[in-house]
């Protein structure tokens, strides 16, 4: 049963992490290894089958943590026959094989200390996704605290994950044919900003015995409970959300940008090391080279992440409004990513001769690469959230065209809060994506560029020496060892 605080002084720091099997959470949650790795901490890292063969196969993740004796993965099967990433479609597959078949053997890892003895320590602080509210409960059960890891943002974890039982108490869900403009007034602090359409895409459900409204509020109840959250946002982004979010979860790490916190606190910053890659994709990096030709500012790269998929109708809406909007561009064409499939005898041959001389399309970019080249002065973006605070890090304005879960609410921000893009949701017309690239690009581009500096200078503050997310990691890193002791 109990594993830990049993008085034994040799009892080091052991933390199991656990991601959701996706490309963007476990992503993170890699990088959160590392910059615990780093601390001496000793990291479990658990991956379920269906995520941790694409992993090895086709990143160096496995020699890069070959360097810290103090991390070992280990896997837990979820029945998933498919060795591969599923697009959005497949998120409540992918999450239902974890609960049937990952969480029972999850829960006998801990509770009778297996995982611990294979690894010849005992785990003494867990972190898991937020999404999987097993493991709050497992904690209690093994006696193992749990502090739990966000990766999605924290304006939509409040208003929409939070907050789900608030909306559908006070009636604010099913929105039952009602106004989708009309603000939404029951969640603090969020009053002014969203309207029902920003609400987390499974809100516009007519039925709420979902199983994604069951998944999240089953988040909703756990997530209070645990220990301590880690978000991937700094203070100074989301100080509103974050002060109301204290109220349920006083205990609250934003450690964010991650990614740049990450890059930031290894050792050699400047060494090709820090650019690995950790995407079940491989990178194309032959877009760096065609961008090093292009003026500073002048590519609009578009790219909707890992999940997302269009239509070909949408494809050439958002093909023709990029391309009439006389930019040279940087289009990722993820594989699966069309529904239905792609060729180029459905695209009109004036355009693809315009993408041959403007255009550089690749299946997958070193992303964080791509945003912080000089050439890039714009995003066309899904709003994933890791893609959302990349671009911000970077200073690079976006054009948000959300496609599902958080996405609906980050556009929201961007455009209404942190004034950095516009949102299209609920659009995909050539002439308004034309017309949402040229005013991001040159009709209000000297009001984006501002805003989205002022953020990348804060964001950059915060990942210095003495910066917010800085603090938070060794905060966090501290509370991990004195949960231990
Ligand atoms: N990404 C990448 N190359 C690409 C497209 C995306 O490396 O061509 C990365 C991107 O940097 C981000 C992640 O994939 O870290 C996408 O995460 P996000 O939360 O934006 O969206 P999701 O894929 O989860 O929908």
């Amino acid at each position: 049963m109990a594993q830990n605080h049993q008085g034994n002084d040799a009892i080091q720091p052991h933390v199991l992490i656990f991601p959701i099997p996706f490309q963007g959470p476990v992503n993170c949650a890699l990088k959160l290894a590392e910059l615990i790795c780093l601390s001496g901490i000793h990291v479990t890292f658990l991956n379920t089958n269906h995520i941790h063969g694409p992993l090895l196969r086709h990143t160096d993740v496995l020699s890069r943590f070959s360097r810290y004796p103090n991390f070992k993965f280990e896997t837990v099967p979820d029945g998933l026959e498919h060795e591969r990433p599923v697009s959005g479609d497949g998120f409540m597959e992918v999450m239902s094989a974890v609960d049937d078949v990952s969480k029972p053997i999850f829960r006998e890892m801990m509770v009778s200390g297996s995982l611990s003895r294979k690894s010849e320590r005992p785990v003494t602080v867990m972190i898991p996704d937020a999404c999987f509210s097993f493991a709050v409960d497992i904690g209690v059960e093994a006696s193992v605290p749990v502090i739990c890891f966000e990766t999605v943002s924290p304006c939509c974890l409040w208003s929409c994950y939070l907050n789900l039982p608030t909306l559908i108490e006070a009636g604010d869900i099913p929105f039952k044919g009602r106004d989708l403009d009309e603000l939404v007034t029951s969640v603090p602090g969020t009053e002014h900003i969203l309207r029902r359409r920003d609400l987390a895409s499974f809100c516009r459900s007519d039925d709420i015995s979902t199983p994604v409204i069951e998944l999240i509020v089953k988040e909703a109840r756990s997530v209070p409970r645990a220990q301590g959250l880690i978000v991937n946002t700094f203070q100074e982004l989301d100080d509103l959300i974050l002060t109301n979010m204290q109220n349920l979860c006083p205990n609250i790490y934003p450690i964010g940008p991650l990614h740049s916190l990450h890059k930031a606190q290894l050792v050699a910053p400047s060494s090709p090391e820090t650019t690995f890659s950790n995407s079940v994709w491989k990178e194309d990096r032959t877009c760096l080279s065609w961008l090093d030709k292009h003026s500073p500012k002048t590519v609009v790269y578009v790219s909707i992440g890992s999940l997302a998929t269009m239509t070909i109708d949408q494809l050439l809406e958002i093909w023709h409004g990029v391309a009439n909007s006389g930019n040279p561009f940087l289009w990722v064409r993820r594989p699966g990513s069309i529904i239905g499939g792609f060729d180029d005898s459905l695209v009109p041959s004036e355009l693809l001769e315009h993408t041959k001389e403007m255009g550089c399309i690749v299946d997958w970019a070193p992303q964080e690469e791509v945003l912080a080249h000089g050439a890039i002065g714009a995003f066309l973006t899904h709003s994933g959230w890791n893609s959302t605070i990349e671009s911000i890090m970077e200073g690079v304005p976006m054009i948000c065209w959300p496609y599902f879960v958080d996405q609906q609410v980050n556009s929201r921000f961007v455009e209404e809060v942190w004034k950095v893009g516009i949102d299209m949701k609920d659009t995909c017309d050539r002439l308004i994506v034309e017309k949402a690239v040229r005013d991001v690009m040159e009709t209000s581009r000297d009001m984006f560029a501002q805003s989205a500096n002022n953020w990348a200078n804060l964001a950059k503050k915060s990942i210095s020496e003495k910066g917010s997310s800085s603090m938070n990691l060794a905060r966090l890193i501290d509370d991990i060892k004195s949960m231990t002791s």
